[in-house]
């Protein structure tokens, strides 16, 4: 038998970490085992669904490499489809129309509540031989009383028992004419040969209701794998709300889509100890048999690990292509001082994440200015005044222009000026670059060149000057 999985999004919100964690996973086991690897867009809540979430959907897995055998296929082209298998349960009786309004069925539900009742559909219209031909009607399925228990083997947790009382007869058609999603899930996934399901533990408590249709329309039963929930450091369960879980964000900020993969491969499934996985070993290695039973733990300093990781092994080409195009992003103009080959030599191994150069690179290229703050008053005062005239004066006793002879060059400053480094440091930095935290001081004089730091440095005596008290 071919083993097919697939990933059954739904457009109604930006593809998240768990959407992707279950795509992966679903991918890797197709791909382990010669299977295929079917993409469905679930899209039949026709009020919440948007044409951009798909197009999201799909420009996330391509840039993940996340390729799918089979599909999109779009469940809103399947509803004629879903309609002539309703309309077979119909008739065999596994199925039954509603004609029950809204407001009966909430004033029925309040009572329930007040008499301490369960709440569940009391099968009035199941029971009726009335039919109403000019009412419009939902679809109910009819929960078969054969059996007082529903289980299935779910990979992770072993057998799952449900009972059967605990179900009402759900709604499979609404009323407006489009099927549910446990109805057309089923459908879709006894159409496409899915054997194995994997998703998320949320739809735990769907799968009996599932269950119960493949038995109606004598589909196969796949076998489920509901992967458990990723929480925050509290234990909260990680939600679109509460969290930074976009994979689109993540994608902006310059995590490397290996990165990210290797990642999210980790929350949920191990294999020993190993921590950096390639594309190639996950296919190979992945099993459904190391999944998790308890939750995981997202953890962003760990994320940034993996991607600095991930950036320190690219190619130096590869690099700088990454580099130019995030300091257009943060419209950063590269010019020669320093060259993007200088900052990718010094900044290769220090990035987290791509979007930090917006703050390393732009000191360098963009027109600085002094806040007139406490801060830079503390720095730049006729005090220090004394400091950047001796540096400026001396500037060009600096021969050959390397790391060490600028090293050099500040430690006879400062016994000059008989003033610790640091001092002599935390002058420069806001006078080169008008911040107070930058990277070494002398790489940053190395990297701009001679010419750009007397320029700065007249600059910041210039507004000591003017701004003298
Ligand atoms: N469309 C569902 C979701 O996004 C997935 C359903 C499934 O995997 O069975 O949660
Ligand atoms: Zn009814």
């Amino acid at each position: 038998m071919k083993i097919k999985t697939r990933f059954a999004p739904s457009p109604t919100g930006y593809l998240h970490i768990g959407n992707i964690r279950t795509a992966l996973y679903s991918w890797l086991f197709s791909k382990k085992n010669k299977g295929n690897f079917v993409l469905r867009i679930e899209n039949t809540d026709l009020k919440r669904s948007k044409e951009f979430f798909v197009k999201n959907i799909l420009e996330i897995l391509k840039w993940l490499n996340i390729d799918w055998d089979e599909g999109p296929y779009f469940q809103n082209k399947r509803i004629n489809r879903y309609n002539d298998v309703i309309n077979y349960m119909l008739k065999n009786g596994t199925a039954y129309k509603c004609y029950c309004s809204q407001k009966k069925l909430e004033k029925k539900r309040n009572e329930q509540i007040i008499n301490g009742e369960k709440i569940k559909y009391d099968r009035t219209c199941y029971n009726s031989i009335k039919k109403n031909n000019n009412k419009s009607y939902a679809v109910r399925f009819l929960i078969p009383n054969n059996n007082k228990y529903i289980t299935f083997i779910d990979t992770i947790r072993g057998k799952i028992i449900f009972n059967n009382n605990e179900l009402e007869d759900f709604i499979i058609k609404r009323t407006d004419g489009i099927p549910t999603y446990n109805f057309c899930v089923v459908i879709d996934d006894w159409d496409m040969k899915i054997t194995h399901v994997i998703r998320g533990e949320e739809h735990i408590n769907n799968t009996p209701k599932q269950i119960h249709i493949i038995n109606a329309i004598g589909a196969n039963i796949p076998i489920y794998t509901h992967v458990s929930i990723i929480t925050d450091d509290l234990g909260k369960k990680i939600s679109k709300r509460n969290h930074n879980v976009n994979i689109s964000e993540y994608k902006e900020k310059g995590y490397l889509p290996d990165a990210l993969l290797n990642y999210i491969l980790l929350l949920g499934w191990s294999y020993g100890n190993k921590e950096i996985f390639s594309l190639e070993e996950m296919k190979k290695l992945f099993n459904l048999k190391n999944l998790h039973k308890s939750s995981s733990t997202f953890n962003i300093k760990k994320l940034n690990w993996f991607n600095k990781h991930y950036l320190s092994k690219l190619s130096k080409k590869n690099m700088v292509i990454y580099l130019k195009l995030f300091c257009k992003k943060h419209n950063i103009k590269i010019d020669n001082n320093p060259s993007i080959e200088d900052l990718y030599k010094f900044f290769n191994n220090r990035l987290n994440t791509l979007d930090e150069i917006n703050n390393l690179f732009y000191i360098f290229y963009k027109h600085i200015y002094y806040q007139n703050n406490f801060l830079i008053k503390k720095y730049l005062n006729l005090n220090t005044k004394i400091i950047l005239n001796i540096f400026l004066k001396k500037f060009n006793d600096i021969q050959i222009w390397s790391i060490d002879n600028i090293n050099i060059f500040l430690k006879k400053i400062s016994s000059k000026l008989n003033i610790t480094f640091p001092k002599l440091a935390m002058t420069l930095r806001p006078a080169i670059t008008g911040l107070i935290n930058t990277p070494p001081i002398n790489n940053i004089i190395f990297l701009m060149g001679k010419k750009k730091i007397i320029n700065r440095i007249k600059k910041s005596i210039n507004f000591i000057e003017t701004n003298k008290q």
